[in-house]
């Protein structure tokens, strides 16, 4: 049988294309291409594998375009505190401490809840050690991920030592990482430069940061404006705002996603959208660390691109893109109406906008002939989706993360009722549980 060749059969459509179209039939991929959307469909041959998808919500996956998968053994142990405290006290110590194989167990872990969630694809910032060992996990997992290792050069006696390293070192183990992983695995591995924000960084390496994604075509991955300490240290450092600093160094492009972005002035809004950049949302986190809530109704107005993101287990405590695109849905209606954030306007910014975000809109994020077959088929025969009325309003309110029934990414099928095939889960768990007992102990 042929493995390069999937038909969905028998679902609903939800293509995310231009007009929003929802039709009924089979979605086929072959060589990890989109070859036919709605309607039925008979294979020129027997070799497809064919994935029953009746009662189904067929749909692009979800793309999240801020995840640290890094993090993931570090869920629940750093509850209830804010970002600043949060990072010294628990996060950079931790992140300290990973090797090498509590690295891949992390990353495992992360890969196996979000392909079984129906995220497809991420954009992930690691840290500043074993990126080899994500982009590993997150190949063998195969999940669509754009990875970086996160750039920590600034001479901060609050980073611990292992964390601590030189500008040239930062951008030398960069430059490797992109030569051995960017286009990886048929294109579905892509690298970014993550200068993890600016209080961690030099303002040469993010002068040089800013140059390199240009000149190399490579995206850049950051977080900014997340919380007011931060943005206070930013103003003492600079005598100016997060974002005027990101753009005065030649950081601020279309080519730039960043995290949060919840207290900004208007003038940063206004650069935001001047200069194309992505601006990932994250309820959860932003809601858990007292963050704050980002003006994303005010900056949607103002032309700004948004994209949506679980950050990381220990800040969330899931990595469940459902729960963000419904947290999402319903956060901003209580400022600003109910009408704030549609189903569909929500749904797309889940999908079509991290894509985006990931410089990926023309190859995933819509079901659309041409792209790749990133496809998940959502069960609705669980009560709390009966009955359907409007498949928009099912996926942005109803709908969880384990009705996820099928996942396929670049075409291969990864989740097949709700199975994961491509780790084995109760490794994936003792190897999590050993690994985080081994680090906090
Ligand atoms: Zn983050």
């Amino acid at each position: 049988m042929r493995v390069d060749a999937q038909l969905f059969t028998g679902g609903t459509i939800l293509t995310i294309d231009p007009n929003h179209r929802v039709v009924a039939g089979d979605v086929a991929c072959v060589d990890g291409l989109i070859v036919h959307v709605g309607g039925p469909y008979t294979p020129q041959t027997r070799d497809y594998q064919i994935v029953d998808c009746a009662g189904c919500l067929v749909m692009p996956g979800l793309v999240q375009a801020h995840v640290h998968t890094c993090q993931t053994l570090a869920r629940g142990r750093a509850d209830d505190m804010e970002l600043l405290d949060w990072l010294r006290t628990v996060i950079w110590p931790y992140e300290a401490k990973l090797d090498e194989p509590a690295m891949t167990a992390s990353v495992e872990l992360a890969c196996a809840e979000l392909l079984l969630g129906g995220t497809t694809a991420i954009l992930d910032m690691g840290t500043v050690h074993h990126t080899d060992a994500v982009f590993a996990a997150a190949e063998r997992a195969g999940l669509r991920a754009t990875i970086g290792k996160a750039m920590m050069d600034e001479p901060d006696p609050q980073i611990p030592p292992g964390l601590r390293e030189s500008t040239s070192a930062s951008l030398d183990a960069s430059a490797q990482l992109i030569a051995r992983w960017h286009g990886a695995a048929n294109g579905r591995l892509r690298y970014a430069y993550a200068p993890r924000f600016v209080l961690s960084c030099t303002e040469d390496l993010l002068r040089e940061v800013g140059v390199q994604a240009r000149a190399k075509g490579v995206r850049i991955h950051t977080h900014a404006s997340e919380n007011t300490g931060e943005v206070a240290l930013v103003r003492q450092r600079f005598g100016k705002d997060n974002i005027v600093v990101l753009d005065e160094l030649g950081l601020l492009g279309d080519h730039c996603c960043i995290a949060h972005c919840i207290h900004l002035s208007s003038e940063e809004k206004r650069l935001l959208a001047a200069r194309g950049a992505h601006v990932c949302h994250c309820p959860s986190s932003n809601l858990k660390l007292a963050s704050g809530i980002a003006s994303i109704p005010e900056l949607i107005a103002a032309g700004v691109a948004v994209a949506l993101g679980a950050d990381g287990a220990p800040c969330n405590n899931n990595l469940d893109g459902f729960l963000e695109l419904r947290l999402a849905a319903l956060l901003h209606k209580h400022r600003s109406g109910p009408r704030t954030l549609p189903a569909p306007e929500v749904v797309r910014m889940a999908t079509l906008g991290g894509a985006a975000a990931l410089g990926l809109a023309d190859r995933i994020g819509s079901l659309e002939l041409g792209k790749r077959g990133d496809v998940i088929a959502v069960d609705l025969s669980p009560l709390h989706t009966v009955p359907t009325e409007s498949p928009w309003s099912a996926i942005a309110y109803a709908a969880k993360a384990c009705d996820v029934r099928h996942v396929a990414v670049d075409g291969n099928l990864v989740v097949r009722d709700r199975t994961l095939l491509t780790l084995e889960l109760p490794k994936v768990r003792e190897n999590a549980r050993k690994s985080a007992s081994r680090l906090f102990s």
